[in-house]
């Protein structure tokens, strides 16, 4: 863009709003780290004493879906580990601190090195869920709980085998909580002026949560199974005229976005296109 100024790179110009509903297939936990209110784990409860499912936690969880995809679809993924991965990357605050100098200058040189820097220097991950360098592109509300009268809390008994005698010991039990299967929350991702490669990743690990997924702590005994169902797409484009003027003049927000009709479809579109650009390796 020839007229490109610092206004023009960070100002709204699209958002892609995808809603739906997350269901607990299992019984699920998302610890407080401290004893529960009957048991040593407890789970965490909001001030009704209903669970939670901050978005921090499905933020967390759509990042190492969103790693474990970006190999399939030739972008890269540091996995915050520079070693680990071999993708050079400014969330690796090890490997950031190694270049801070160059970062510095390109600071100074203005916006358009600023902006180059952080494509060379973060990943195509880190590009969508945010670094030291540039905030984050996508952003993930709190699960709303749909059902309440589901999210039953129950108590289980946990136990510590013994290694040597593969027998429970008994000084070692413990129980924690957790809820109940068929919890369902609604979430919401609203992803900022999405790139080609954002909108890909995201499509696909909507896909990926479609097809079902684990969350929450003890996924190893089968807990925190779940699946995404009623997903809806909504957005906004900022250079269309009548969008523009929906988005200034709605007060209620849900009639600020526009339909963007079935997600598949539109998502399958925005992979394929993706992989027809892109090349391996790069
Ligand atoms: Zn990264």
């Amino acid at each position: 863009m020839a007229t490109s100024t610092m206004a023009q790179q960070f100002r709204l110009r699209s958002r892609l709003q995808v809603r739906g509903h997350l269901v607990f297939d299992t019984g699920w936990r998302i610890g407080t780290g401290r004893e529960g209110q009957t048991s040593d784990l407890g789970v965490l409860l909001d001030a009704a004493g209903q669970p939670m499912l901050p978005g921090s936690s499905i933020k967390g969880k759509l990042r190492s879906t969103c790693e474990a995809l970006a190999p399939a679809l030739n972008l890269r993924a540091c996995l915050l580990n520079v070693e680990a991965s071999g993708v050079g990357c400014a969330s690796d605050v090890r490997w950031y601190s190694r270049q801070r100098e160059s970062y510095r200058q390109a600071l100074e040189a203005g916006i358009e090195e600023r902006l180059a820097w952080i494509r060379k220097n973060t990943c195509d991950v880190c590009q969508l869920f945010g670094s030291p360098v540039q905030a984050a592109r996508l952003r993930c509300s709190d699960g709303t709980l749909v059902n309440p009268g589901a999210a039953v809390v129950r108590v289980r008994d946990g136990v510590v085998l013994d290694r040597d005698s593969h027998t429970a010991a008994d000084v070692l039990k413990y129980d924690y909580e957790t809820v109940a299967a068929g919890t369902r929350f609604e979430i919401v991702f609203d992803l900022d002026n999405p790139t080609p490669a954002d909108e890909a990743l995201l499509g696909a690990a909507l896909f990926e949560w479609a097809s079902g997924s684990s969350l929450g702590g003890f996924t190893s005994r089968g807990l925190g199974r779940f699946h995404l169902e009623n997903i809806t797409l909504r957005g906004v484009d900022l250079d269309n005229p009548q969008e523009r003027l929906r988005y200034l003049t709605r007060p209620r927000p849900e009639d600020k976005l526009n339909d963007r009709g079935d997600w598949q479809t539109y998502f399958q579109r925005r992979i394929e296109n993706h992989l027809q650009t892109s090349t391996r390796g790069n």
